[in-house]
Protein backbone atom coordinates (compact mmCIF):
# COMPACT_ATOMS: atom_id res chain seq x y z
CA UNK A 1 0.00 0.00 0.00
CA UNK A 2 1.52 3.47 -0.84
CA UNK A 3 1.42 6.05 1.79
CA UNK A 4 -0.92 8.18 -0.24
CA UNK A 5 -3.17 5.28 0.20
CA UNK A 6 -2.56 4.92 3.61
CA UNK A 7 -2.97 8.40 4.80
CA UNK A 8 -6.60 7.81 3.72
CA UNK A 9 -7.06 4.80 5.11
CA UNK A 10 -9.94 2.52 4.54
CA UNK A 11 -12.17 5.01 2.76
CA UNK A 12 -12.35 5.26 -1.13
CA UNK A 13 -10.41 8.26 -2.78
CA UNK A 14 -12.25 11.23 -2.60
CA UNK A 15 -12.92 12.37 -6.67
CA UNK A 16 -12.23 15.80 -7.66
CA UNK A 17 -14.43 18.05 -9.57
CA UNK A 18 -14.62 21.53 -11.09
CA UNK A 19 -15.66 22.94 -7.98
CA UNK A 20 -13.22 21.18 -6.17
CA UNK A 21 -9.98 22.10 -8.54
CA UNK A 22 -11.02 25.51 -8.32
CA UNK A 23 -11.01 25.72 -4.39
CA UNK A 24 -7.15 23.94 -4.81
CA UNK A 25 -6.20 27.93 -5.62
CA UNK A 26 -8.43 29.74 -2.72
CA UNK A 27 -5.16 29.07 -0.34
CA UNK A 28 -1.94 28.04 -2.34
CA UNK A 29 -0.22 28.14 0.71
CA UNK A 30 -1.72 25.67 2.97
CA UNK A 31 -0.10 22.59 3.02
CA UNK A 32 -2.54 20.60 5.21
CA UNK A 33 -5.24 20.77 2.36
CA UNK A 34 -2.75 20.00 -0.39
CA UNK A 35 -1.47 17.19 1.50
CA UNK A 36 -5.29 15.97 2.37
CA UNK A 37 -6.56 16.67 -1.42
CA UNK A 38 -3.56 14.63 -2.95
CA UNK A 39 -4.63 11.87 -0.82
CA UNK A 40 -8.02 11.93 -1.81
CA UNK A 41 -8.94 12.05 1.80
CA UNK A 42 -12.55 13.09 1.95
CA UNK A 43 -12.54 16.12 3.86
CA UNK A 44 -16.32 17.03 5.02
CA UNK A 45 -16.21 13.27 6.55
CA UNK A 46 -12.94 14.23 8.33
CA UNK A 47 -14.25 17.19 9.64
CA UNK A 48 -17.70 15.48 10.56
CA UNK A 49 -15.94 12.84 12.88
CA UNK A 50 -13.65 15.21 14.60
CA UNK A 51 -16.73 17.56 15.49
CA UNK A 52 -16.07 20.10 13.02
CA UNK A 53 -18.89 19.62 10.08
CA UNK A 54 -19.21 22.38 7.85
CA UNK A 55 -22.24 23.59 5.57
CA UNK A 56 -21.70 23.53 2.08
CA UNK A 57 -23.20 23.60 -1.14
CA UNK A 58 -26.56 26.01 -2.32
CA UNK A 59 -29.61 26.15 -1.12
CA UNK A 60 -32.89 23.80 -2.28
CA UNK A 61 -34.17 27.28 -3.45
CA UNK A 62 -31.30 28.49 -5.44
CA UNK A 63 -30.50 24.92 -6.77
CA UNK A 64 -34.01 24.91 -7.86
CA UNK A 65 -33.74 28.67 -9.53
CA UNK A 66 -30.36 27.45 -11.18
CA UNK A 67 -32.06 24.52 -12.55
CA UNK A 68 -35.29 26.39 -13.92
CA UNK A 69 -32.80 29.34 -15.81
CA UNK A 70 -30.67 26.29 -16.91
CA UNK A 71 -33.57 24.80 -18.38
CA UNK A 72 -35.65 27.75 -20.40
CA UNK A 73 -31.79 29.18 -22.08
CA UNK A 74 -31.31 24.99 -23.68
CA UNK A 75 -35.61 24.57 -24.56
CA UNK A 76 -35.45 23.91 -28.10
CA UNK A 77 -31.83 23.16 -28.77
CA UNK A 78 -30.77 26.11 -26.89
CA UNK A 79 -32.48 28.98 -28.52
CA UNK A 80 -32.19 31.44 -26.32
CA UNK A 81 -29.19 30.61 -26.16
CA UNK A 82 -28.03 31.23 -28.98
CA UNK A 83 -29.35 34.81 -29.13
CA UNK A 84 -27.64 35.71 -25.90
CA UNK A 85 -24.32 34.25 -27.34
CA UNK A 86 -25.27 36.16 -31.00
CA UNK A 87 -24.95 32.62 -32.42
CA UNK A 88 -26.14 31.10 -35.70
CA UNK A 89 -28.22 28.47 -35.59
CA UNK A 90 -26.00 25.12 -36.00
CA UNK A 91 -25.05 21.99 -34.66
CA UNK A 92 -26.07 21.25 -30.99
CA UNK A 93 -24.92 18.29 -29.60
CA UNK A 94 -25.76 16.98 -25.62
CA UNK A 95 -22.92 14.20 -24.72
CA UNK A 96 -24.84 14.00 -21.23
CA UNK A 97 -25.14 10.55 -19.31
CA UNK A 98 -26.60 8.23 -21.20
CA UNK A 99 -28.14 4.98 -19.11
CA UNK A 100 -25.78 2.26 -20.36
CA UNK A 101 -22.86 4.76 -20.55
CA UNK A 102 -19.66 4.36 -18.97
CA UNK A 103 -16.96 7.86 -18.23
CA UNK A 104 -14.42 6.29 -20.63
CA UNK A 105 -17.13 6.00 -23.62
CA UNK A 106 -18.53 9.46 -23.16
CA UNK A 107 -14.67 10.91 -22.64
CA UNK A 108 -13.80 9.48 -26.13
CA UNK A 109 -17.27 10.60 -27.68
CA UNK A 110 -16.24 13.92 -26.11
CA UNK A 111 -12.62 13.80 -27.94
CA UNK A 112 -14.35 12.35 -31.43
CA UNK A 113 -16.70 15.56 -31.49
CA UNK A 114 -14.32 17.81 -30.61
CA UNK A 115 -11.87 16.43 -33.21
CA UNK A 116 -14.22 17.24 -35.33
CA UNK A 117 -13.19 21.06 -36.11
CA UNK A 118 -16.72 21.86 -35.58
CA UNK A 119 -18.93 21.22 -32.46
CA UNK A 120 -21.69 24.17 -32.93
CA UNK A 121 -22.75 23.95 -29.45
CA UNK A 122 -21.30 21.37 -26.96
CA UNK A 123 -23.18 20.58 -24.09
CA UNK A 124 -22.11 18.36 -21.02
CA UNK A 125 -18.68 17.18 -22.71
CA UNK A 126 -16.62 15.15 -20.56
CA UNK A 127 -13.24 16.38 -19.99
CA UNK A 128 -10.08 14.74 -18.09
CA UNK A 129 -7.07 16.44 -15.68
CA UNK A 130 -4.32 14.66 -14.20
CA UNK A 131 -4.99 16.00 -10.26
CA UNK A 132 -1.66 14.84 -8.18
CA UNK A 133 -0.87 11.83 -10.88
CA UNK A 134 -4.81 10.80 -10.89
CA UNK A 135 -6.68 11.48 -13.86
CA UNK A 136 -9.85 13.20 -12.90
CA UNK A 137 -13.07 13.21 -15.33
CA UNK A 138 -14.73 16.37 -15.13
CA UNK A 139 -18.54 16.47 -15.50
CA UNK A 140 -19.10 19.99 -16.42
CA UNK A 141 -22.82 21.72 -16.64
CA UNK A 142 -20.35 23.16 -19.36
CA UNK A 143 -21.71 24.06 -22.82
CA UNK A 144 -18.47 24.78 -25.64
CA UNK A 145 -19.25 27.13 -27.82
CA UNK A 146 -17.43 26.86 -31.83
CA UNK A 147 -16.21 30.40 -32.69
CA UNK A 148 -14.51 30.12 -35.81
CA UNK A 149 -11.67 28.25 -35.19
CA UNK A 150 -11.33 28.45 -31.56
CA UNK A 151 -13.83 26.84 -28.77
CA UNK A 152 -14.97 29.63 -26.05
CA UNK A 153 -16.47 28.03 -22.43
CA UNK A 154 -19.98 29.15 -21.07
CA UNK A 155 -20.49 28.72 -18.29
CA UNK A 156 -24.88 29.20 -16.92
CA UNK A 157 -24.99 30.67 -13.46
CA UNK A 158 -27.82 31.35 -11.59
CA UNK A 159 -26.71 34.55 -9.29
CA UNK A 160 -27.97 37.73 -10.73
CA UNK A 161 -26.12 40.63 -12.72
CA UNK A 162 -27.60 43.52 -11.20
CA UNK A 163 -27.00 46.89 -12.49
CA UNK A 164 -24.23 45.44 -14.47
CA UNK A 165 -22.36 44.05 -11.19
CA UNK A 166 -22.62 41.09 -9.33
CA UNK A 167 -21.30 39.63 -6.20
CA UNK A 168 -17.53 39.68 -6.52
CA UNK A 169 -16.41 36.19 -4.78
CA UNK A 170 -19.68 34.98 -6.77
CA UNK A 171 -17.94 35.86 -10.05
CA UNK A 172 -14.72 34.82 -9.26
CA UNK A 173 -15.79 31.34 -7.76
CA UNK A 174 -17.08 31.27 -11.64
CA UNK A 175 -13.92 32.23 -13.00
CA UNK A 176 -11.56 29.65 -11.78
CA UNK A 177 -14.20 27.01 -12.14
CA UNK A 178 -14.36 28.49 -15.63
CA UNK A 179 -10.53 27.79 -15.93
CA UNK A 180 -10.62 24.94 -14.87
CA UNK A 181 -12.54 23.50 -18.38
CA UNK A 182 -10.25 26.10 -20.55
CA UNK A 183 -7.36 24.19 -18.97
CA UNK A 184 -8.68 20.67 -19.42
CA UNK A 185 -9.88 21.75 -23.06
CA UNK A 186 -6.79 22.85 -23.88
CA UNK A 187 -5.08 19.76 -22.61
CA UNK A 188 -7.25 17.81 -25.24
CA UNK A 189 -7.63 19.96 -28.34
CA UNK A 190 -4.01 22.28 -27.57
CA UNK A 191 -3.88 26.41 -26.25
CA UNK A 192 -4.51 28.13 -29.70
CA UNK A 193 -7.81 26.17 -29.73
CA UNK A 194 -9.46 26.97 -26.32
CA UNK A 195 -10.20 30.77 -25.84
CA UNK A 196 -8.96 32.51 -22.56
CA UNK A 197 -12.57 34.42 -22.86
CA UNK A 198 -15.20 32.43 -21.33
CA UNK A 199 -18.73 33.66 -21.45
CA UNK A 200 -20.62 33.98 -18.00
CA UNK A 201 -24.66 33.70 -18.81
CA UNK A 202 -26.60 34.73 -15.48
CA UNK A 203 -30.12 36.10 -14.82
CA UNK A 204 -30.32 40.12 -15.17
CA UNK A 205 -31.40 42.44 -12.30
CA UNK A 206 -34.32 40.21 -10.57
CA UNK A 207 -36.14 38.55 -13.29
CA UNK A 208 -34.86 35.33 -15.49
CA UNK A 209 -34.38 37.36 -18.42
CA UNK A 210 -30.34 36.34 -19.45
CA UNK A 211 -27.58 38.54 -19.79
CA UNK A 212 -24.23 37.31 -21.16
CA UNK A 213 -20.60 39.05 -19.83
CA UNK A 214 -16.90 38.13 -21.24
CA UNK A 215 -14.33 37.10 -18.09
CA UNK A 216 -10.66 36.68 -19.44
CA UNK A 217 -9.41 34.19 -17.25
CA UNK A 218 -4.99 34.04 -18.23
CA UNK A 219 -4.95 34.91 -14.51
CA UNK A 220 -6.91 32.63 -12.76
CA UNK A 221 -5.33 29.87 -15.44
CA UNK A 222 -2.06 30.39 -14.49
CA UNK A 223 -3.00 30.35 -10.43
CA UNK A 224 -4.48 26.81 -11.57
CA UNK A 225 -1.44 25.61 -13.18
CA UNK A 226 0.74 26.54 -10.63
CA UNK A 227 -1.29 24.73 -7.72
CA UNK A 228 -1.97 21.95 -9.81
CA UNK A 229 2.30 21.42 -9.92
CA UNK A 230 2.18 22.24 -6.94
CA UNK A 231 0.14 19.38 -6.06
CA UNK A 232 2.31 17.08 -8.00
CA UNK A 233 5.14 17.68 -6.37
CA UNK A 234 3.29 17.21 -2.83
CA UNK A 235 4.51 13.68 -2.81
CA UNK A 236 7.69 14.29 -1.33
CA UNK A 237 6.07 16.38 1.63
CA UNK A 238 3.94 13.18 2.21
CA UNK A 239 6.93 11.25 2.43
CA UNK A 240 8.49 13.32 5.02
CA UNK A 241 5.18 12.59 7.16
CA UNK A 242 5.49 10.95 10.15
CA UNK A 243 4.55 7.20 9.99
CA UNK A 244 1.92 7.51 12.39
CA UNK A 245 0.27 10.72 10.35
CA UNK A 246 -3.13 9.00 8.62
CA UNK A 247 -6.40 10.80 8.34
CA UNK A 248 -8.42 7.99 8.13
CA UNK A 249 -11.32 8.13 9.80
CA UNK A 250 -11.69 4.72 11.72
CA UNK A 251 -8.91 5.74 14.10
CA UNK A 252 -10.08 7.59 17.32
CA UNK A 253 -10.43 11.21 16.94
CA UNK A 254 -7.24 12.29 18.86
CA UNK A 255 -5.15 10.41 16.51
CA UNK A 256 -6.72 12.52 13.82
CA UNK A 257 -6.57 15.67 15.81
CA UNK A 258 -2.45 14.59 16.23
CA UNK A 259 -2.44 13.74 12.39
CA UNK A 260 -3.55 17.37 11.67
CA UNK A 261 -1.56 19.64 13.70
CA UNK A 262 1.50 17.55 11.87
CA UNK A 263 0.87 19.16 8.79
CA UNK A 264 1.02 23.12 8.97
CA UNK A 265 -2.64 25.09 8.02
CA UNK A 266 -2.37 28.07 6.90
CA UNK A 267 -6.12 28.87 7.94
CA UNK A 268 -7.81 32.33 6.23
CA UNK A 269 -11.60 33.75 6.64
CA UNK A 270 -11.93 32.76 2.77
CA UNK A 271 -11.29 29.02 3.95
CA UNK A 272 -14.86 29.49 5.10
CA UNK A 273 -16.20 29.38 1.76
CA UNK A 274 -13.66 27.13 0.29
CA UNK A 275 -12.58 24.49 2.21
CA UNK A 276 -14.70 21.59 3.64
CA UNK A 277 -12.22 21.84 7.19
CA UNK A 278 -12.71 25.12 7.54
CA UNK A 279 -14.87 24.85 11.20
CA UNK A 280 -11.67 22.69 12.82
CA UNK A 281 -8.80 25.59 11.18
CA UNK A 282 -10.55 28.53 12.27
CA UNK A 283 -10.76 26.64 15.37
CA UNK A 284 -7.50 26.05 15.81
CA UNK A 285 -6.51 29.70 14.53
CA UNK A 286 -8.26 31.56 17.67
CA UNK A 287 -6.05 33.81 18.62
CA UNK A 288 -3.85 34.56 15.66
CA UNK A 289 -3.55 37.19 14.00
CA UNK A 290 -3.38 35.21 10.57
CA UNK A 291 -6.64 34.01 11.29
CA UNK A 292 -8.12 37.56 10.94
CA UNK A 293 -7.71 37.57 7.26
CA UNK A 294 -4.36 38.58 4.41
CA UNK A 295 -4.67 42.34 5.29
CA UNK A 296 -4.15 41.46 8.83
CA UNK A 297 -1.29 38.88 8.44
CA UNK A 298 0.78 41.58 5.95
CA UNK A 299 0.51 44.60 8.09
CA UNK A 300 0.98 42.92 11.37
CA UNK A 301 3.81 40.22 9.85
CA UNK A 302 6.09 39.43 12.83
CA UNK A 303 3.13 39.65 15.56
CA UNK A 304 1.76 36.47 16.03
CA UNK A 305 -0.73 36.66 18.07
CA UNK A 306 -3.85 38.32 19.28
CA UNK A 307 -2.49 38.92 22.88
CA UNK A 308 0.41 39.98 21.48
CA UNK A 309 -1.16 42.63 19.36
CA UNK A 310 -2.56 44.31 22.23
CA UNK A 311 0.55 44.28 24.78
CA UNK A 312 2.19 46.24 21.80
CA UNK A 313 -0.62 48.42 21.20
CA UNK A 314 -0.80 49.17 25.16
CA UNK A 315 2.93 49.19 25.36
CA UNK A 316 3.25 46.76 27.79
CA UNK A 317 4.92 44.43 25.17
CA UNK A 318 8.28 45.54 24.08
CA UNK A 319 8.84 44.97 20.32
CA UNK A 320 11.47 42.97 18.73
CA UNK A 321 13.46 44.60 15.55
CA UNK A 322 10.89 43.00 13.24
CA UNK A 323 8.01 44.17 15.23
CA UNK A 324 8.87 48.13 15.11
CA UNK A 325 6.65 48.95 12.12
CA UNK A 326 3.77 46.74 13.39
CA UNK A 327 4.26 48.01 17.00
CA UNK A 328 4.07 51.49 15.81
CA UNK A 329 1.48 51.09 14.03
CA UNK A 330 -0.61 49.47 16.98
CA UNK A 331 0.35 51.90 19.10
CA UNK A 332 -1.42 54.88 16.64
CA UNK A 333 -4.36 52.82 16.21
CA UNK A 334 -4.54 52.24 20.01
CA UNK A 335 -4.09 56.22 20.56
CA UNK A 336 -6.88 57.16 17.75
CA UNK A 337 -8.74 54.92 19.18
CA UNK A 338 -8.44 56.08 22.67
CA UNK A 339 -9.61 59.48 21.43
CA UNK A 340 -12.32 58.74 19.75
CA UNK A 341 -13.90 57.05 22.10
CA UNK A 342 -13.01 59.73 24.82
CA UNK A 343 -14.38 62.64 22.50
S1 LIG B 1 -9.52 25.32 6.00
FE1 LIG B 1 -7.61 24.57 6.84
S2 LIG B 1 -6.95 22.93 5.48
FE2 LIG B 1 -8.49 24.09 4.40
S3 LIG B 1 -7.30 25.57 3.20
FE3 LIG B 1 -7.89 26.59 5.12
S4 LIG B 1 -6.19 26.24 6.50
FE4 LIG B 1 -5.95 24.81 4.82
Amino acid sequence: MSRVDQLRGSGPRKRHNARTIAALTGNPGCTRRAVLDAAGVDKPRLAETIGFPGSFGQSRFALARGNAFEAMLKADDCALLRSVLSLPEGRYEDLGEDSDDTLTARHTRTRDVLADGDAGLLDHPLLTLSVAGQTVFLEPDLIAAQRGDVLQVVEIKSFAIVDGQAESAAVSSAAVQAAVYVLALRQLLGDDRVSHDVVLVCPENFSLQPTAVVLDVRKQLSTLKRQLSRLASVSSLIDELPPSVTFDVAQPVPALLESLTAVEARYAPECLSACELSVYCRHEATGATAALGRPVRDALGGVATVDEALGLAAGTVLPTPEQTEAAALLAAAARLRNEALSA
